[in-house]
């Protein structure tokens, strides 16, 4: 189905096809019409699906439609928790609206103030922001929301885990009450429900694939080891297979920084992006990664979170993450709309219950490998056979002699 069959009007449809997209993906053929139609949505997507031309679209399409002029006022907002997927936002918009004359502006912590209030003062017409920067400028007085007629809330689920909900609400408060909502989250749980019946109405609920199960494009692949081989590991998988574009992920920034540094000392161009790292370096470090000026990024969760660089060709957990939830935020950094990608996870000993809740949560057993010359600590598929359902029916076992059993 082409773009132009959507709905969007002539110059929108020629700034995505020079963006080179050919078709719209699943969740922007579904989204697309409703939000033309000035639907509510809540829309739940695998990352990597294309959501975020998902909610632009139709937001460019809106404000071009009626745009009587140049507005001194905010008519669209986008909330988004992390600083690098305000920016991503912001190219996409820029690249899909390249023939329109919007004006856009992202609003995020870590760098000045001055650039922010002088764009606010010249006017723009669509915002993209992180919570806490946000309310700074609306403290201050130096943005009103209003004029917002079409408001996202992208990654709801997030917002929760980050902390930012509150912020999130309170800037809701500041924004009119018969705006469009359009409401995007990997999953929803029960307090996205909640939120999201707070501040729609009517809302079309979008799904599209499964939720929960990573996409099917990307290969994962399992490596029980030894934490104190992991390291070695990790070199002899970048020096020997093929990998030229890697993401790594660290549970924690110190050992975000000691992967990176490690690699570095093998010349292995290595750049690590974390929250201890100023703005002006984590934005260096993405667009070096994005130009290929790094074979490996290391990253913490939270820093990965709005990474969006084309062609990663391997993503590896350096660490089992925690919560099982960032693993498929994680391994949804490769494999994006439709790219091929392998993930790969490395598990020690310790980290084994951590696996366990990962597969539980996306209800498939993961298959376990080897690489040779390393030592597994854990024992392959084939090797680790199903545990009989009763022990007295176990046919390939001789039953013992009640009296040892009692023994
Ligand atoms: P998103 O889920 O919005 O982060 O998008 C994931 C990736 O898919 C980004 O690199 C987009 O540029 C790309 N993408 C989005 N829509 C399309 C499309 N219709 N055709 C090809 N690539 C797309």
């Amino acid at each position: 189905m082409p773009f132009k069959v959507l709905g969007l009007s002539d110059p929108l449809v020629r700034g995505i096809l020079a963006t080179g997209y050919k078709a719209p993906t699943e969740i922007q053929s579904q989204v697309i019409p409703a939000a033309l139609e000035g639907k509510d949505i809540i829309g739940c997507a695998q990352t990597g699906t294309g959501k975020t031309a998902a909610f632009v679209l139709p937001i460019l399409n809106r404000l071009t439609n009626d745009h009587s002029g140049k507005s001194k006022h905010v008519r669209s907002l986008i909330l988004t928790p992390t600083r690098e997927l305000a920016v991503q936002i912001e190219q996409c918009i820029n690249g899909y609206g390249r023939y329109l004359h919007m004006r856009t502006l992202a609003i995020y912590g870590g760098v000045s103030m001055p650039n922010q209030l002088t764009a606010l003062r010249r006017g723009v017409d669509i915002v993209v922001a992180t919570p806490g920067r946000l309310l700074d400028h609306i403290n201050r007085r130096s943005i009103d929301l209003s004029r917002v007629e079409m408001f996202v809330l992208d990654e709801a689920d997030r917002m929760f885990d980050m902390g930012f909900i509150n912020d999130v609400r309170k800037i809701i408060t500041r924004i009119p009450a018969n705006r469009q909502t359009l409401l995007f989250s990997a999953t929803i749980p029960q307090e996205v429900k909640t939120l999201a019946a707070g501040i729609q109405h009517n809302a079309k609920i979008i799904q599209v694939g499964q939720q929960r199960s990573p996409i099917e494009t990307i290969t994962q692949h399992i490596y029980p080891v030894h934490r104190e081989q992991k390291m070695e590991l990790l070199l002899h998988m970048l020096q020997n297979g093929g990998m030229y574009s890697v993401l790594i992920f660290s549970r924690t920034k110190h050992g975000a920084d000691r992967i990176s540094h490690r690699l570095e000392k093998s010349a292995i161009k290595s750049v690590a992006i974390h929250s201890g790292r100023t703005q002006g370096q984590r934005q260096r470090a993405l667009q070096g990664f994005k130009a290929g000026k790094f074979q490996v990024m290391v990253a913490t969760d939270i820093a990965a979170r709005g990474i969006d660089v084309e062609g990663i060709s391997h993503v590896i957990n350096f660490d089992v993450p925690a919560f099982a939830e960032d693993y498929i935020h994680r391994i949804g950094r490769t494999g994006r709309a439709t790219a091929i990608g392998d993930a790969i996870t490395f598990v020690s000993r310790d980290e084994e219950k951590h696996l366990r809740q990962i597969e539980k949560f996306i209800g498939h057993k993961f298959k376990m490998e080897k690489c040779p010359g390393f030592v597994s600590t854990m024992p392959e598929e084939s090797e680790r056979a199903p545990k009989p359902a009763h022990k007295f029916f176990n046919p390939g076992k001789k039953r013992r002699p009640s009296r040892n059993r009692r023994r």
